[in-house]
């Protein structure tokens, strides 16, 4: 690692893949985009006329594409020479809920994920959550799943077997969630400690399942209400404290959960 990391400091153009995952205009005619990449963790990128009409990026730097880039090292940008599309993912682009679902974890990206640092398990949550999203399955399950492995992938997940109180090994029955604290908390330190939510036997079920890569498995296997909001109350509690500060995608996401009729943009 320590060696490509050397000559990649050497070489002023570098090619990888990578999600856009911020954009916004610049200048007269330019993007600035943010890209989750594969080998170069996130890169902050300056598009050269990429709104012109006739440039050769802009079609290629649309957010949540899986794209194929090159890029020239600037003093204080990067530069992006060269944007090829892999995977559109144009599906999920026709529906306002999956926008904003893709916005969330790409939020959550660019928050969790550090610059120009390799970090390919991020990289592949992102491309797997948004491949979901764009195959059309549950973006709620794939946004639990999502969540928790992006706080796996900057080594904040919640610790769900030993108390984060006092160490010991975590069994069955009244068992708080410390946030704070950084996991689970057994009966007795859940009882001391009023910072400790009470969380369910099912919900540690599930997040230990999404833990050990399982988290596929709940596609099949519908959960009740109840247990979802639970789980998704927990990781964005979670989300919300690693990050400081409050999830800007999310809150309209959430607020319009509860009962919208979901249409499709611009209608
Ligand atoms: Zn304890």
């Amino acid at each position: 690692m320590s060696n490509t990391g050397e000559s990649r400091q050497r070489s002023r153009v570098y090619r990888c893949e990578g999600i856009v995952i911020r954009r916004r205009d610049f200048g007269e005619a330019d993007r600035l985009v943010t890209v989750l990449t594969d080998d170069h963790g996130k890169v902050r990128a300056l598009a050269k006329g990429s709104r012109r009409t006739k440039s050769r990026l802009g079609g290629h730097l649309e957010p949540y594409a899986r794209v194929r880039l090159m890029l020239a090292r600037g003093r204080n940008l990067d530069i992006i020479t060269s944007a090829q599309v892999l995977e559109p993912m144009t599906h999920l682009r026709r529906e306002e809920r999956s926008i904003l679902y893709a916005s969330h974890w790409s939020e959550i990206a660019d928050q969790l994920m550090a610059e120009s640092e390799q970090n390919r398990f991020g990289y592949g949550v992102l491309v797997r959550a948004l491949t979901s999203l764009d195959l059309g399955r549950d973006p709620v399950i794939t946004s639990r799943i999502c969540e928790w492995e992006f706080l796996a992938a900057s080594g904040f997940q919640p610790e769900l077997f030993q108390c984060t109180g006092c160490g010991r090994q975590i069994e069955p029955g009244g068992n708080g969630i410390h946030i704070e604290a950084g996991g689970v908390v057994c009966p007795e330190c859940h009882a001391l400690d009023p910072l400790s939510r009470a969380v369910s036997n099912d919900a540690l079920r599930v997040l230990r399942a999404i833990g050990r890569g399982d988290g596929g498995l709940l596609y099949d296997r519908p959960l009740n209400d109840d247990l979802l909001r639970e789980i998704e109350q927990l990781l964005i509690g979670y989300l919300r404290s690693v990050i400081e500060r409050d999830l800007q995608a999310w809150q309209i996401l959430s607020s319009l959960e509860d009962g919208t009729t979901w249409g499709t943009p611009g209608q």
